[in-house]
């Protein structure tokens, strides 16, 4: 089913979550531990992210350093059909531009299509990290917008080869990412829903959200959106803060603001354990105001233990 489908069919709002594929040579019963506490909870779906290729430098015995391509966490779709088939959720893949030619797009589409996944997210990705700027493929997209317009085409049945007759109509839904703090290479907020307001334009059907930790952030967000007239549903996107180096660790990553509030409150905490009850602490507060405020759903951001999302989840859902 699709997400636009979910929230037009839920009173409430929903809980939802997004794992990361195991890296090379784990097994997928990790992935299932770090989900299988999480479904009580009732998802009506599951993300799952999409890492490209990483530059990596290898020492060789004589000193000398090999340079390797290599995709550390590869299996995006496969896990999100194996997701689907163990625990009958729907899935979402994301899709990036980076490292993907147009061709390389419309086949993983039509794999999507032929098992069922009804759902992408569809994103630009970052550079690689021996990259100043994202430079796409010679054939690939430069912007999540143009991606979600080839979604788009496929849902109508055009592929790249406009030769092609009486050609399977895809029925993606499609959801894009946003910013509610900016994203770091926007010169401005304004700009930035700008140009989300080309993705929605292009076809993109839900938005979901930057983690933040400042739910004024998200509302002010919201109403600048609607005013620029997005209108699709805009999920926020939560993690909790879980160890004291989060407080350098988060901004950096992620490129958004703690609060002081927060910051002084992990500060204060003797050691990680403490600092991970203050995140679920502050999690708690945040997903139950989003939720009397009516959000369409919480996306959780999930790495590793579940624990603190489940809490969480518990004091909200
Ligand atoms: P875009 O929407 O293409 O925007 C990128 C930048 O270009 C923005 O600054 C935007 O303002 C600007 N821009 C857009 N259109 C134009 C234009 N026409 N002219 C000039 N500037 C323009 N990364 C991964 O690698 N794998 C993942 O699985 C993944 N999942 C994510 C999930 C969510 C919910 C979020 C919020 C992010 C995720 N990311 C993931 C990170 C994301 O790929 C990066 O943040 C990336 O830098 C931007 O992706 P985007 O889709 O927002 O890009």
């Amino acid at each position: 089913m699709k997400i636009t489908e979910h929230i037009a069919q839920s009173k409430d709002t929903l809980f939802s979550f997004e794992i990361l594929p195991p890296l090379k040579g784990q097994r997928i019963e990790d992935i299932y531990e770090v989900i299988d506490p999480l479904m009580e909870f009732d998802p009506p779906f599951i993300n799952v992210t999409y890492h490209r290729e990483e530059v990596v430098y290898k020492r060789l015995p004589n000193g000398l350093l090999e340079q390797k391509t290599v995709r550390k966490r590869p299996g995006t779709v496969g896990i999100c059909a194996a997701l689907q088939y163990r625990y009958k959720v729907d899935t979402v893949p994301h899709m990036l531009c980076g490292g993907f030619s147009k061709e390389d797009t419309e086949n993983a589409l039509i794999d999507l299509d032929f098992l069922g996944v009804e759902n992408v997210l569809a994103l630009r990705g970052d550079s690689m990290k021996n990259e100043r700027f994202f430079a796409p493929e010679a054939d690939g997209h430069q912007y999540a917008k143009d991606l979600v317009g080839q979604i788009k085409d496929m849902n109508e049945g055009r592929f790249l080869d406009d030769e092609l007759q009486n050609t399977n109509k895809t029925n993606f839904c499609i959801g894009v990412a946003a910013y509610p703090e900016k994203h770091f290479e926007a010169p401005s907020l304004n700009q930035d829903i700008m140009h989300l307001k080309q993705k929605v334009d292009a076809g993109a059907d839900f938005i979901i959200t930057q983690l933040f930790f400042d739910n004024q952030k998200y509302f002010d967000f919201v109403n600048r959106c609607r005013k620029a007239g997005i209108t699709v549903p805009i999920i926020p996107g939560l993690k909790p803060l879980s160890t004291k180096q989060h407080l350098s660790f988060l901004p950096h990553f992620f490129k958004v603001d703690l609060p002081d509030d927060l910051v002084k409150a992990v500060v204060d905490c003797k050691d990680n354990a403490a600092a991970r009850q203050v995140g679920i602490e502050w999690g708690i507060k945040q997903a139950q105001e989003l939720k009397a405020a009516g959000v369409p759903a919480i996306h959780f951001y999930s790495m590793g233990r579940p624990d603190n999302i489940a809490a969480i989840a518990r004091a909200t859902f």
